[in-house]
């Protein structure tokens, strides 16, 4: 599952997301953080937003609750 490094929040099925560069790493971040992690000096790695995929298989039902 992607989990956002700035909010700790793991990321829903289909919420977009970008990779942001900081700390020498790569990191998962979700849309909303994306202006506090450039404030703290982040710089993006890919112009365009992916969405998370659902993982493994073609139609999984997600069942998870925070
Ligand atoms: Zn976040």
């Amino acid at each position: 599952m992607a989990m956002c490094h700035a909010c700790r929040r793991t990321l829903l099925a289909g919420e977009r997301y970008r990779v942001w560069r900081w700390g020498r790493r790569d990191r998962t971040v979700c849309a909303v953080c994306e202006p506090d992690v450039r404030e703290a000096g982040a710089v993006r790695v890919v112009e365009a937003f992916e969405s998370v995929r659902v993982g493994g298989g073609m139609t999984q039902t997600v069942k998870r609750v925070a």
